[in-house]
């Protein structure tokens, strides 16, 4: 369990407090609108009225007892800088700030801040790959082109076997897993047998799991 500080309280910023406690760690909210710090009191392990622009008013709250601290403050791009310089001042080192625009993002990076964060853009890309390949579930990028992605078995003339499904690239596909119901089957042989609805966890290039997904349809 950790403890987060979440800056704005905002859309972005609720919901991913939000899912930070669903997920047992401890949230303090912080926002300027008197009425969202009381609307979450409850939800979250506590909530404070506080300006992030003012340097004395932040000097003041213990953000250091934070693992990250999440500037959510959208809209208003000075507001989330002078909140990142506050927090800089304050020697905070892992702050994760939600950029709105390309000048914020270009002025975010010269700050030197961990992580930035473009939630329309990166949501944009998630659900522009699931129209283009709607037999992937899920999937995370590794860079450079390669992908670890969640296939599901669609119903199918049996026996289909994890070699019919990567026959021909099995020096570039790597089954990890197979998700059956409860059970997990780690490194699974090529003979393994699909059931229906299966849950298949593949690692490889983009283009070469591109070219076995036909075989899922
Ligand atoms: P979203 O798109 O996630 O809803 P918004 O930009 O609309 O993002 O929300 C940002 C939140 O940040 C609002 O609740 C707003 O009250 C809060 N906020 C704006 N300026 C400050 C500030 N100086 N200090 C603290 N909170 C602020």
């Amino acid at each position: 369990m950790a403890h987060f500080t979440v800056i704005g309280l905002g859309r972005f910023g609720i919901t991913t407090s939000l899912e930070l406690i669903h997920l047992g760690h401890t949230v303090t909210g912080i926002d300027i609108d008197e009425k969202l710090a009381e609307q979450y009191a409850s939800d979250l392990t506590q909530t404070l009225i506080c300006d992030a622009t003012d340097e004395r008013a932040m000097a003041e709250l213990s953000l250091h007892d934070s693992e990250a601290v999440i500037v959510a403050i959208g809209e208003d791009m000075q507001a989330s800088l002078l909140c990142v310089l506050n927090l800089k001042h304050e020697n905070v080192s892992n702050i994760w700030v939600k950029a709105n625009s390309q000048a914020h993002h270009t002025i975010l990076s010269k700050l030197d801040v961990a992580r930035i964060i473009h939630p329309e853009e990166e949501m944009g890309v998630r659900v522009a790959q699931a129209l283009n390949y709607p037999m992937v579930n899920d999937y995370l990028s590794l860079g450079h082109g390669h992908y670890i992605v969640e296939v599901v078995i669609p119903q199918k003339r049996t026996p289909f076997t994890l070699n019919d499904l990567i026959n021909g690239y099995k020096n570039d596909i790597h089954c990890l897993m197979i998700k059956r119901r409860q059970s997990i089957h780690c490194s699974p042989d090529s003979t393994f047998g699909f059931e229906t609805d299966d849950q298949v966890i593949l690692s490889g290039p983009r283009e070469i799991l591109a070219k076995i997904a036909p075989r899922l349809s």
